[in-house]
């Protein structure tokens, strides 16, 4: 049988080597550490984590990256098994041990009669052979070189600039309004893609205070390089000038209160549909490096959004990523050369365990399409399938920004009661039905 070649070894190449030796593969990891290093990794073992040693909660009945905690074991996962060995108390989050979790997934892989390591930097686009590129937010500078060379420029970014997200149930209607602005927009589905939120003056005045006094995250040495004036963090723009964002992304033009028709609104914050289901919404221009418990205080003093909750929060980093709605298809194969998969936050997922689950999908299927056959696409009901749905033809090409999983990128699950109450048991319909969707995609498998 063919080799399967997995360009990095960490959350994504990690998993994948494992799940495609497991289904009988030769499997060679391309790892550049220790030899080349990046500003974050410390070491030179497989899987390591960069930053925060944790892969946030492991509620599998009430919360999507929880359930896909849960997807993961169930399909014999190695990041899994490997964060369990090394678990640290943290309540209901799962926290590890960085270094043993690190050294375990390292000798795992090592020991398997499947899989070898060979250490050096890929810095080209594989011509043959089956591959999978999993070199994750800080992918060398010669292999970008090559993928912005096949893709097109424009379809590889450098950094992130999220905005943060927000569940559409969780907006005040009575409060906000949809409208884009001026009326722009051919069809119904582009004139309702917008969301209003109105502010007086005194409102207006006051979240410029709290943006600017907001503790904010600082950019780590190293990683600001390239850094571009197009996509300012909001609080940088206030300290510009009161009045920056009134004249950028709050400016109040083109839009007409349906709940107060005669009052002009001194600034408006817009929101986004962000995905086909029309579940959530990013509020437009709005990245940002404040603290997360920064973020809630501030956005929720924007009228319509008091209560919001949010499917994520904003951030910039150095991300390299590719646009997948435009690049890959439902395979995570790239269009144009289908020997090659794509995996992990290279994809457009963000996190450990989204990257790892990216890793755990792709592993399956390019180890299924080696051995003669192919494994479908999970289904969208399931966290695993609504991550690859999102990334590969849910989310809007032209906005693309990594994404964590949440429940708001499942097919709502119909008949349940809304509100507060209804929440607890929308999110068990939702992981009970991911649950046996996903025992019965990985029977067939
Ligand atoms: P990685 O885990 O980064 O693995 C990619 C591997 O590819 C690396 O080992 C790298 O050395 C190797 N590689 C790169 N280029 C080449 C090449 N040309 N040839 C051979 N090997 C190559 N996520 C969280 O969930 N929590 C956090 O707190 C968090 N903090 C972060 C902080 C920083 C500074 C950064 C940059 C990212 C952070 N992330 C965090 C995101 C995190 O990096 C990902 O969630 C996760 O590590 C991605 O997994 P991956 O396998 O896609 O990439």
């Amino acid at each position: 049988t063919d080799t399967l070649h997995i360009i990095g070894g960490g959350m994504a190449g990690s998993e994948a080597a494992w799940q495609a030796a497991n289904a009988g593969v030769e499997v060679v990891i391309h790892e550049m550490r220790p030899k080349v290093e990046t500003f974050a990794h410390q070491t030179g073992l497989l899987g390591e984590m960069v930053c925060s040693n944790s892969f946030r909660s492991d509620d599998d009945e009430q919360n999507a990256v929880g359930l896909l905690h849960w997807e993961m074991r169930a399909a014999d996962g190695l990041i899994m098994a490997c964060a369990d060995k090394n678990r640290l108390p943290a309540g209901g989050a799962l926290a590890v041990d960085r270094d043993p979790f690190a050294q375990t997934v390292t000798d795992t892989l090592l020991a398997h009669p499947n899989i070898t390591v060979e250490y050096g930097e890929i810095s080209e686009l594989p011509k043959d052979g089956k591959w999978i590129i999993a070199t994750g937010p800080l992918t060398s500078g010669a292999l970008a070189e090559a993928i912005a060379a096949e893709t097109g420029a424009e379809a590889l970014a450098f950094f992130d600039a999220i905005a943060p997200i927000v569940y559409f149930d969780s907006i005040d209607m009575s409060k906000a309004w949809m409208q884009s602005r001026y009326d722009k927009g051919e069809t119904e589905e582009e004139r309702t893609a917008y969301l209003n939120c109105p502010m007086d003056k005194q409102q207006y005045d006051d979240f410029i205070d709290a943006l600017l006094e907001a503790d904010k995250t600082e950019f780590r040495e190293g990683e600001t390089a390239g850094y571009f004036d197009g996509c300012l963090p909001i609080e940088v723009m206030a300290e510009r000038g009161r009045e920056t964002l009134r004249h950028g992304p709050m400016k109040p033009v083109g839009l007409t209160n349906p709940h107060q028709p005669e009052i002009k609104a001194h600034a408006v914050v817009q929101l986004r549909r962000d995905n086909k289901l029309g579940t959530l919404y990013n509020i437009v221009g709005f990245q940002t490096k404040m603290k997360y418990g920064a973020q809630t205080d501030v956005f929720k003093r924007i009228p319509g959004l008091e209560n919001a909750r949010f499917a994520r929060l904003g951030g910039i980093h150095r991300n390299s990523f590719i646009n997948s709605p435009t690049l890959l298809d439902d395979q995570m194969r790239l269009r144009s050369r289908d020997n090659i998969r794509f995996a992990g936050q290279i994809t457009g997922v963000e996190g450990y365990v989204e990257s790892a689950a990216m890793g755990l999908l792709a592993g399956r299927m390019a180890a299924a399409e080696i051995k003669g056959g192919s494994l479908p696409t999970p289904p969208d009901s399931t966290a695993m399938g609504a991550l690859i749905t999102h990334i590969t033809g849910g989310a809007d090409a032209k906005t693309f920004q990594p994404m964590n999983v949440n429940f708001g990128l499942f097919p709502p699950v119909e008949g349940l009661k809304s509100g507060r109450r209804g929440r607890k048991d929308r999110y068990k319909a939702y992981t009970d039905r991911a649950k046996a969707d996903w025992q019965a995609w990985l029977d067939q498998g």
